[in-house]
């Protein structure tokens, strides 16, 4: 069984077999793992049980990072919602509260599952768990919509990457937000080809992303980067629902991601020597945090 290698490939099969993307991915996976439905199935409610004990924590008792750099971002958009309304609307702002929540949650050394990664774990649940919520989605749905973000992710990281220290933020970041961008779409009842339009717009919108870690710590820019991914997946998902067209492919912006990843310097790939992690205030934190190069 080869592996998932386009959306192109995924995308035509579920519309030939006029099924979603998840029922592709689920039997791709059965075969690819050896493994029956239910053992697929049942591994990845137990992630969604994860994720969403994640955002419960993160929004009972909103995380301080270790350095104490990052933490209760979550808790003060929520206060400001709350009483002062919001200009991004209500969904979006909650989507990316519980985005920087469990990103917090993550650099507290809390529980999250790494979607694709660790850096970038709030965006694919923050933005799951909104649309279900606004879509009255139940849990079976989330699942399934789940494998729709796995199969775009692992198109992603056979043809480009899933690492910041390989390809930048654009495909941590970047990936989830095209994940969850076309996640969201199957979730809401799109077509296959939208969910694909709704990631391509999302990863082309971030193309070229870099990974520059403030003092090396998955802190800085990233829990704010994990908001505006989810903030990001949310538009370009109601836009591909709206009927509108990537003009590039979601094979061909992978393909470019992966290019810009290869020419990025590796000052902007995690190593903290470039970007915000070179700026006057970032040397000055990772000096009095003891990171120094
Ligand atoms: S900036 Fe780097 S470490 Fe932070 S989330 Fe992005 S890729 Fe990960």
């Amino acid at each position: 069984m080869r592996k998932i290698l386009s959306v192109a490939d995924i995308v035509t099969e579920s519309e030939n077999r006029h099924c979603t993307i998840s029922e592709i991915v689920i039997e791709r996976e059965q075969k690819l793992h050896e493994a029956g439905r239910k053992e697929i199935w049942d591994r990845m409610a137990g992630l969604w049980e994860i994720m969403k004990q994640s955002m419960v924590t993160a929004e009972r008792n909103p995380a301080r990072s270790l350095s104490g750099l990052v933490g209760e971002e979550n808790k003060l958009l929520v206060e400001y919602m709350k009483t002062k309304g919001t200009l991004a609307g209500e969904g979006t702002v909650q989507a990316a509260a519980r985005a920087m929540g469990v990103a917090a949650l993550n650099a507290s050394m809390g529980k999250i599952v790494a979607c694709p990664t660790a850096g970038s774990c709030g965006i694919v649940p923050a933005v799951l768990l909104t649309t279900a919520e606004k879509t009255g989605a139940g849990k079976e749905k989330i699942i399934a919509a789940l494998f729709t973000a796995a199969g775009i992710g692992m198109v992603i990281d056979e043809n480009a990457s899933t690492s910041g220290a390989e390809g930048g933020c654009q495909v941590e970041c970047g990936a989830a937000s095209c994940m969850a961008a076309a996640a969201a779409v199957e979730l809401a009842g799109g077509a296959p080809a939208q969910a694909a339009h709704a990631g391509a717009i999302a990863l082309k919108s971030v193309i070229g992303l870099v990974c520059d870690p403030v003092a090396g710590l998955v802190e800085v820019p990233c829990v704010k980067r994990n908001a505006i991914g989810a903030g990001n997946a949310l538009l370009a998902a109601d836009m591909a629902l709206a009927g509108i067209k990537s003009i590039i492919p979601l094979d061909e912006v992978i393909g470019a991601a992966a290019q810009v990843g290869r020419i990025m310097p590796d000052s902007l790939k995690e190593t903290a020597e470039g970007g915000l992690a070179a700026t006057p205030i970032a040397r000055e934190i990772a000096r009095r945090l003891g990171v120094t190069k």
